[in-house]
């Protein structure tokens, strides 16, 4: 070999060598990170890049080491034949590198494409995540919003003094709190619900007709007065509103409030009653007036051709049959004098219990009593009261001749005192186990002539003569009755002043 190219020789083998120490070195490390992070793609492209780079390193570097051995040992025409490979091998080598670069290019595109859209993947992701925790809460919150207005609402319903209502078109029940089962006369503590039962048979036909045209024609009925009846049979006095629920699902279903007014509406009859009996009254005692001295003078003279007659004669007869006329009629007239309240009441005071002995006393003397049991209960806490005792003991003889009427032969009759829970006054009741008052009746009794006795039996006078003694006494008086259970006339009188709230 010739001495001067000798280190060329050097530098061309131990280049070579080097070359391929350093390419494999670049694959070993892209080896390294490509492992460490698979998907990154520039270390993809670097472990190609490095793998062509090292073919290329060996083809270059094995081709210039044999060339080197063969021109030293004189081989040159050998390596002449295998120089085209090692350039081809070189040639690919550099290809290679080329098209690993050119792919990378499209490649890292895609790629950057798909990290575009993995990166908006991510920040959509961000947001939804974001969005689904916000929807998270506000359902949260929605849903802790919706249960406590449900129970407000369930409170409502449950605690309101006022029936409420849910029912069909049919008035099917499908809901009713308790005040409304109080008021239908359900068991409000009772697990049974009244589910199912029919609300129209609670009222009557005409108002049930009533309730439902108005819905039908407006969708609403508003304050509605009519009658409920109570499970038990008992009546009361409601006002009803209500109607149709136009939700879609709903489009059956009627909600009702239904207020109990019995209390309102009994005074107001009560108030109506007082009004009508006032102004009766008043008509009555200028009649009575008017009619009382005419009758005093026909009773006079009538007494004075007594005198005069014959006792044995018809004509005395006749003016005897007169005179009895005139007082029936006298009788009358005081009566209505008294019911107007004209004639002032003379009072004392009196013990009660003492006065009521006493008419019971008379009432047995002088009633058929076989079979009648006559029960008294005194409340001993009432002292004495400021009566007119003449007027009370008619007011209570009344009421007893009307309830042993009404009893037959057979019955009870109750008399109970009691002091009222307002201690400022005092309570009598007369009560019979007769066949009770109609209810279109009750209202009526105390009118002056209402009588449904037989012609002859009863003059319709009595309770609107003890109606003006008790009012004229400061009282009231009125009935109460179930009818077939009997009736019961209270009336309740001031304490005197000394006596009141003890
Ligand atoms: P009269 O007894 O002459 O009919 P009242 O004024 O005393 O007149 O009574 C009026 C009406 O009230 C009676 O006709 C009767 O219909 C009714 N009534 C009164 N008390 C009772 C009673 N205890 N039970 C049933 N009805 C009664």
């Amino acid at each position: 070999m010739n001495v001067t190219f000798l280190p060329i020789w050097i530098v061309d083998v131990g280049g070579s060598v080097l070359m391929i120490v350093l390419a494999f070195l670049g694959v070993r490390y892209a080896l390294r990170l490509r492992r460490r992070d698979s998907e990154n793609i520039v270390w993809a492209y670097l472990l190609w890049v490095c793998l062509a780079l090292a073919l290329f390193a060996v083809s270059r570097s094995v081709g210039h080491i044999v060339k080197q051995m063969l021109i030293i040992s004189g081989h040159q025409e050998t390596w002449a034949l295998i120089k085209p490979y090692s350039g081809a091998i070189n040639t690919f080598a550099f290809i290679m590198v080329g098209a690993v670069t050119l792919f990378f290019e499209r490649t890292w595109t895609l790629y950057d494409s798909i990290l575009q859209g993995r990166t908006a993947l991510e920040v959509a992701h961000g947001e939804l995540s974001h969005l689904n925790q916000n929807l998270e809460r506000l359902v949260e919150e929605r849903s802790r919003a919706l249960a406590r207005s449900e129970d407000k609402y369930q409170r409502i319903f449950q605690e309101s003094k006022d029936m409420l209502l849910v029912t069909d078109r049919g008035g099917r029940i499908k809901d009713l709190n308790p005040a409304g089962r109080m008021l239908l006369g359900m068991d409000a503590a009772g697990s049974q619900a009244p589910v199912g039962g029919c609300f129209a048979e609670c009222v009557s036909l005409e108002d049930w007709q009533t309730i439902t045209r108005s819905i039908a024609a407006q969708g609403f009925v508003s304050s509605l007065e009519m009658d409920l009846k109570g499970g038990d049979g008992g009546r009361r006095r409601v006002l009803l509103s209500g109607g149709l629920v136009s939700g879609e699902e709903e489009s059956d279903t009627l909600h009702f409030l239904v207020k109990d007014i019995e209390q309102q509406h009994m005074a107001r009859e009560q108030m109506a009653q007082a009004d009508k009996l006032a102004s009766i009254g008043a008509f009555s005692s200028g009649i009575a007036h008017e009619i009382n001295n005419p009758l005093g003078i026909i009773l006079g003279y009538t007494q004075l051709m007594l005198r005069s007659e014959d006792k044995a004669s018809a004509r005395a007869a006749d003016l005897k049959t007169i005179e009895k006329q005139v007082r029936h009629c006298k009788s009358i007239v005081e009566d209505l004098l008294n019911f107007a309240r004209t004639s002032a009441p003379k009072k004392d005071l009196c013990d009660i219990r003492t006065v009521t002995d006493e008419v019971l006393h008379f009432f047995r003397g002088h009633a058929k009593l076989e079979g009648i049991r006559i029960e008294t209960e005194y409340d001993p806490r009432i002292g004495r009261l400021l009566l007119d005792e003449k007027k009370i003991k008619q007011v209570l003889l009344n009421l007893l001749m009307n309830a042993h009427h009404a009893v037959g032969r057979e019955g009870t009759i109750r008399i109970t005192t009691r002091l009222m829970p307002n201690g400022q006054q005092a309570c009598i009741r007369v009560e019979d186990s007769g066949p009770g008052i109609e209810a279109k009746n009750l209202t009526r009794i105390f009118d002056p002539f209402f009588t449904t006795k037989p012609t002859g039996q009863g003059t319709g006078l009595g309770l609107s003569v003890s109606y003006g003694i008790i009012k004229n006494h400061g009282g009231d008086i009125w009935a109460e009755s179930t009818p077939g259970q009997g009736a019961a006339f209270i009336i309740v009188l001031p304490l005197p002043a000394d006596q009141r709230g003890r």
